[in-house]
């Protein structure tokens, strides 16, 4: 690989640290050490002040900028909608990684008022002329070279800006103007990058040189990756948010941006007309439902899986007495390990978009077929593989960000580009980024998980609002691919069984166990736990003390005493602010 970057990697600390002082004198919304610093002088990430607490409100993203922005909307009067749509064109600023303009994802709405809860599918999806064959395979069936994950023939037609502009025009209260003019501002005056941020860069950069419009826009003017502390701008990125400003969903789906998304990834291989981008409209879905220990579970239907196995899995949960068993202790562990088995193999095996194939959705929620596989687990020994799983190698960089008020307005949003940066292409003259969702569909047909012209592929996003008796108790969700059923389920239980505060609950340690019998704990886990848990049969892995890939969680839970806790995820930049 080449690393040209490595040269400038010396940056003296002094420097580093200049800059986020210097960041706290402009008017700029970027990193400022009074309300919060995501790093230390040594380029260290701060792992603490994550946290706040709202009378009113509270904002919670995965990046500081985007909970400045929506916060400031609602001071301005908008609610939890307008916030929620201003800070998501912020995120597509700010943390281009993982989310923006050229991806999709969920949202899911809760109105005060009437009690209604809607959720706006504006996931990707697979442009006409793709087919399940689209990819060249080898003998073995394996897609040769890296065209699922990066080029043009792995994006599916963005939603994000047309689910939006939707949730804006049905639900906010504000203009577009007003909501999208601080992204332009971000964009245009810049915001400090993060250790994520610049690890994330670097991590591209080999793309960023093979792809120059893209380069031209993530690396520095002479040409390098961008280190912890310098000043990222992103003028190109103004031009499509001013379209997007004078002429709504219009702006991006038709005319010169469609013009150049087209013509960007059909350079490199895609397979787009200007129709599938004129003809993107969101999908207006009933949520998905299910209860917990009489909490209400409100989350994501197809084309997730998500919302359906976080219910499931919480569904086998409610056989144990989980409250009893000490948080991360071997039982725990090796009880929500061999949940996920049972739950993972499903899910493999069974999902897809149900707008075009059947997914026997009421059993695999049922309490019944829940409690037939609790049988099945046994508390002393670990089950074997239960079957292959296609989705482990799913990518790991989204975003999710929760915003609710003291009425019980709650918007919880999941939103990705799917891998780090998307596929790698920029809309030319634009400055974002396009997915490569088209990674999340199988290989091959005659799986309810093969490619269709239009249809979703399978996701595991699961933004999720948690009620009891009817009224606001927590609302959550996190990226990591498959680890964002887990992760989310997790810090559900944490909250319900342990009685955990949202932020407490997201800073615990967590695992990850799918269908192949082998755990993935943060290192905070101790080692006499990892050894009694081998001793049951697991094959244990250790990662990171914070782990990224265990997921982001923003997530707000309403207390007893009438203030609204915002959690945000010190795995990677996320910050709640509350009013
Ligand atoms: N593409 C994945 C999904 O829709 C999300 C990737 C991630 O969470 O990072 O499930």
């Amino acid at each position: 690989m080449t690393k040209k970057y490595l040269c400038r990697a010396l940056l003296s600390t002094f420097f580093i640290f200049n800059v986020v002082q210097g960041a706290v004198a402009t008017s700029t919304p970027s990193l400022t050490t009074k309300e919060f610093r995501a790093f230390d002088e040594n380029g260290e990430m701060i792992r603490t002040g994550r946290g706040a607490v709202g009378k009113i409100g509270v904002v919670s993203t995965g990046k500081y900028e985007a909970s400045k922005i929506g916060m400031d909307i609602l001071k301005k009067g908008g609610n939890a909608i307008d916030a929620a749509v201003a800070a998501g064109f912020a995120l597509g600023v700010s943390e281009p990684n993982s989310s923006g303009l050229g991806g999709g994802g969920f949202m899911l709405i809760r109105i005060a008022k009437t009690g209604e809860t809607i959720f706006v599918d504006f996931r990707e999806r697979a442009p006409k002329n793709a087919t399940s064959n689209m990819w060249k395979v080898n003998e073995k069936g394996d897609v040769i070279g890296n065209e699922k994950k990066e080029g043009g023939k792995a994006a599916g037609i963005p939603g994000e800006v047309a689910g939006l502009i939707y949730a804006l025009e049905n639900y906010g209260t504000m203009s577009r103007e007003q909501v999208i003019r601080p992204s332009v501002k971000l964009a245009k005056e810049g915001f400090i990058v993060t250790p994520t941020l610049s690890a994330d860069m670097k991590n591209k950069y080999d793309l960023m040189i093979k792809y120059p419009e893209f380069g031209k826009v993530f690396l520095t003017e002479e040409g390098f990756a961008y280190e912890i502390g310098e000043k990222f701008t992103n003028k190109d990125m103004t031009k499509v948010l001013e379209l997007i400003i004078k002429e709504g969903k219009e702006g991006f789906y038709k005319g010169d941006v469609a013009k150049s998304i087209v013509n960007s990834l059909n350079k490199y291989g895609g397979v787009f007309t200007m129709e599938d981008l004129a003809n993107y409209k969101p999908k207006i879905k009933k949520p998905i439902i299910g209860n917990y220990r009489g909490y209400e579970i409100i989350s994501s239907p197809a084309p997730s899986s998500g919302g359906a196995i976080v219910i499931q899995i919480l569904n086998i949960l409610e056989n144990f007495n989980v409250g009893k068993l000490k948080v991360n202790s071997p039982e725990y562990l090796h009880l929500f390990s061999e949940a996920y088995k049972l739950a993972y193999a499903d899910r493999a095996k069974y999902m897809g978009d149900t707008d075009y194939t059947p997914v026997p959705l009421k059993g695999l929620t049922s309490k019944k077929y829940a409690k037939d596989l609790s049988k099945k687990i046994d508390m002393k020994k670990s089950k074997k593989s239960v079957s292959h799983d296609p989705w482990i190698y799913e990518s790991e960089d989204t975003t999710h960000y929760s915003i609710a008020d003291k009425e019980g307005n709650m918007v919880s949003i999941t939103k990705t580009v799917n891998g780090l940066f998307g596929n790698g292409i920029v809309a030319d003259g634009y400055g974002f980024v396009l997915n490569n969702e088209m990674d999340d569909f199988v290989v091959g047909g005659n799986h309810p998980n093969s490619v269709e012209p239009g249809k979703s592929p399978l996701s595991s996003m699961s933004p999720t609002i948690v009620l009891k008796d009817g009224k606001p108790f927590m609302l959550l969700g996190s990226p990591g691919a498959t680890k964002i059923i887990s992760t989310v389920s997790q810090v559900i239980s944490k909250v319900i069984d342990h009685k955990m505060g949202m932020q407490e609950a997201i800073d615990e340690p967590r695992l990850f166990d799918n269908t192949s019998n082998k755990i993935n704990v943060e290192s905070r886990i101790s080692d006499k736990t990892i050894e009694k848990l081998k001793k049951m049969g697991h094959e244990v892995t250790k990662t990171t003390e914070w782990d990224r890939g265990m997921g982001s969680v923003q997530g707000v839970l309403y207390k007893k005493d009438g203030t609204l806790e915002g959690g945000a995820d010190p795995r990677r930049d996320g910050k709640a602010i509350g009013i």
